[in-house]
């Protein structure tokens, strides 16, 4: 059995979605529409997506198009082909019999509804086409959400459904859930239903919109769209169809029912064409005042629209036991939520599947929440949960374990896969050290560094981890969405309003200090990242001796957009990196060119592919489809370097004043034409600076040393500055640079 070639039919938000990520593993796809013109629209818009679904624009023209009329014979030639048409029953029988009259024998088909069961899906089919028949579940967008979930029942061939599986896992990088023929599969069964609990909830308990969005977010460990933004991420028209088939599909009994009455505000948002981002608005709305754009939230009573207000529930980090327990609305309305999330999921197994452990694995690849309600019902402790929960009469799951008094029920983690993940060796792991911002776990014979807090931001902290933990060969790892969105700006904040200056020198030298450390000491460092590896995040990376990087990734050095420039050693090593090139060692001034383009203009990367030509990996630097490898890939290359040996120092020569003129050339030509005001041409002739080599010519030579130490001056003369000052409390406070 192999997959070579893929037809794809229906060329919309999933069809496209799935085409996009077959092209990026270099699986050659053809995408079928009604029309040529409906897929050659659908393949521009892969073309212009952002977030990007392609690693690579330039791969988008092996995606071939066509329609189901003129170029169906494609389907003779595939190995596997998907459906992804719209939801209607008739249209998908119709295409399943020009599929099975004209496919190639034994080749895989399966359909990507996500509310239609295999048993109907699959009614009109003979025996022996039942066998390659299944379904495939992607979530949107497909590039970025890990989970699949692939339905099969007793009629399905099991060692093909076993191919596919590994096939998805690794070649398309998805951790892949198999489960049985149940209503909504596991992702949507639960995780629509905890979003209905949300709304219902909020709606009894006179909660505002923001309010509900506040707690039903990052204080549980869910994404911070919460329950009502995500709503309207999704289309609240699409939400309410995919409710009626729940309706339609769930027996009687099910709790879910109690959840999914029709609600009056919903119709009258969908009715009046507020359905979400796609419509005029939905929960959320923008508008436009006097004072320019507002974010307005709906009033659930009144149903009329008022600016955002924000609520602050004062809450650091997730800890629900503390939630739960909190003597306010708040405190009330996430134990209603997540108590009875937990008490309907748990009510389900074995009946949608016999691993608790997937049904949370599913809520963390398909809704990125950090756990799942089991993982939840770990957190809280079974004796504090039976303490606070009445009538579980008719739950047997959690009749037997209140019966079995055990506190630790929870077993190994991530059991869909075989592949020896950071989540499953953490259990087995010994904490070697661990403060506010970071965790060292010892595992065989290196160490693991895991950052902690929010975007994993770093402070003093985390590098004081990362300095203790190079004892023994070390991966630096994560299992939280982001690498590294960079320094804690709201850390060096602190120190500017108390006027510290001394200690915001402190931390970066401290930085710098560590970043060198993981760069010369006499083990070798691994970083493993995924998703935002920004600014402090990629200087991390640059100094590490391997980098195995995931392909969903975001890097970049960002700086100059808060008006500061990279001083731990981001400068420096991109322009070493970049004087090592064919044209760096013939001409003195190209490398700091280079960098000064990319660092000035932050230029960021969102594809290992649009890494490499930054520099911000090199050729030899690993790139990793699946994310649940990233670890093994890491600790094979801790194998291969049993003798490794720290590099050589590097040593600089910069043309100082000669090269820097040419920059100031190009920020004042910038300057002129608007592009960048005085800040901007500030903070441009601080990197200059940095990137020329300060007080230097081409017959010195600069040390690394030196340039920290150029570093560290222009980032010390620019955060005492009040603009760039300015611009980071905007980006503090809105989550936006400020443009000016
Ligand atoms: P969509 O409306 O964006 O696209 C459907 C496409 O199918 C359209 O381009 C349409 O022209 C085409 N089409 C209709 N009839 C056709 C036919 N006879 N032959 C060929 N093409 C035909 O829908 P979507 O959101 O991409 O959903 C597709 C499938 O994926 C559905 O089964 C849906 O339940 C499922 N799904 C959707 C999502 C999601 O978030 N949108 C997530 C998971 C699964």
């Amino acid at each position: 059995m192999k997959i070579n070639n893929v037809v794809v039919i229906g060329s919309g938000t999933m069809g496209s979605g799935i085409a996009a990520h077959l092209c990026n593993a270099n699986i050659p796809v053809t995408l079928l529409d009604l029309k040529t013109d409906i897929s050659k629209r659908a393949r521009d818009k892969i073309f212009k997506s952002r977030p990007p679904l392609l690693f690579d624009k330039s791969k988008v023209n092996n995606i071939k198009i066509g329609n189901i009329n003129d170029d169906f014979d494609v389907v003779k030639k595939a190995d596997w082909i998907v459906e992804a048409v719209v939801e209607k029953i008739n249209i998908k029988h119709d295409i399943y019999e020009k599929i099975f009259k004209n496919r190639k024998e034994g080749s895989i088909v399966s359909s990507n509804t996500s509310t239609i069961p295999l048993k109907i899906l699959s009614e009109k089919l003979s025996n022996l086409d039942k066998k390659d028949f299944c379904i495939t579940h992607f979530f949107n967008p497909v590039r970025y959400m890990g989970l699949l979930e692939i339905i099969k029942n007793k009629n399905n061939d099991d060692k093909k459904i076993n191919f596919l599986k590994d096939f998805c896992e690794t070649i398309l990088g998805k951790g892949v859930i198999v489960c049985g023929d149940t209503p909504g599969f596991l992702g949507n069964r639960i995780g629509v239903y905890a979003m209905q609990v949300a709304m219902t909830e909020a709606i009894k308990m006179k909660l505002t919109v923001e309010e509900a969005d506040s707690v039903f977010g990052r204080p549980m460990g869910i994404p911070k769209t919460g329950v009502f933004a995500l709503y309207d991420l999704i289309g609240i028209d699409l939400m309410s169809d995919v409710l009626k088939s729940f309706v339609k599909e769930l027996p009687k009994n099910d709790e879910f029912h109690h959840v999914a009455k029709n609600i009056p505000i919903i119709s009258k948002l969908i009715n009046s064409g507020y359905t979400g981002r796609k419509g005029k608005g939905g929960f959320y709305r923008i508008n436009k005042n006097e004072k320019g754009k507002v974010l307005e939230a709906l009033n659930l009573e009144t149903g009329k629209y008022s600016s955002v207000k924000k609520i602050d529930l004062k809450i650091q980090r997730v800890d629900l036991k503390k939630l739960i327990n909190r003597d306010d609305k708040y405190g009330k309305f996430a134990w209603s939520v997540l108590s009875k999330i937990i008490k309907y999921s748990s009510s389900l197994v074995p009946e949608i599947t016999k691993e608790f452990n997937d049904i949370d694995e599913a809520l963390r690849l398909g809704f990125n929440w950090s756990k799942g309600p089991f993982e939840m019902l770990q957190e809280i402790g079974p004796k504090n949960f039976f303490n606070k929960i009445d009538n579980f009469e008719d739950n047997n799951f959690l009749k037997k374990l209140h019966k079995s008094k055990k506190e630790n029920f929870y077993d190994k983690r991530q059991k869909y896969t075989n592949i020896e993940t950071l989540g499953k060796i953490k259990n087995t792991a010994i904490i070697v050290d661990k403060n506010k911002s970071a965790e060292i776990y010892r595992f065989q014979d290196f160490n693991i560094a895991e950052f902690t807090t929010k975007a994993n931001a770093l402070d003093y902290n985390s590098m004081d981890s990362l300095k203790k933990a190079t004892d023994k060969p070390l991966i630096i790892i994560n299992e939280s969405m982001q690498f590294s969105a960079g320094v804690n700006l709201n850390y060096v904040m602190d120190f500017v309003k108390q006027k510290d200056f001394k200690s915001i020198e402190k931390f970066i030298k401290y930085f710098q200090e560590t970043c060198e450390h993981l760069k010369y000491c006499d083990k070798p460092v691994v970083s493993a990242p995924s998703g935002l590896a920004l600014g402090g995040g990629e200087e991390v990376l640059l100094q590490s001796n391997f980098v195995v990087s995931h392909t969903n990734i975001v890097m970049g050095l960002v700086e100059t957009i808060v008006g500061l420039v990279p001083a731990g050693g981001g400068c420096k090593e991109m322009l070493w990196r970049w004087s090592q090139t064919k044209e760096g060692k013939k001409d003195p001034d190209y490398a700091p060119l280079k960098v000064f383009d990319i660092i000035g203009y932050a230029k960021t990367a969102s594809s290992p592919e649009e890494a490499v030509p930054l520099m911000f990996l090199r050729t030899k630097d690993k790139k990793i489809m699946n994310r649940n490898n990233l670890l093994e890939e890491s600790k094979n290359l801790i194998k291969e370097n049993k003798q490794f040996l720290p590099p050589e120092k590097c040593k600089f020569k910069l043309s100082g004043e000669q090269v820097r003129e040419k920059m100031h050339k190009i920020l004042d030509k910038l300057y002129q034409e608007k592009k960048i005001l005085e800040h901007g041409l500030e903070v441009g002739k601080e990197l200059a600076y940095v990137l020329s080599g300060g007080k230097t010519d081409l017959n010195k030579e600069l040390s690394e040393n030196d340039l920290y130490n150029l570093e560290l001056e222009s980032f010390m003369k620019l955060i005492a500055n009040n603009k760039t000052q300015e611009r980071i409390n905007h980006t503090l406070t809105t989550g936006k640079p400020l443009i000016n």
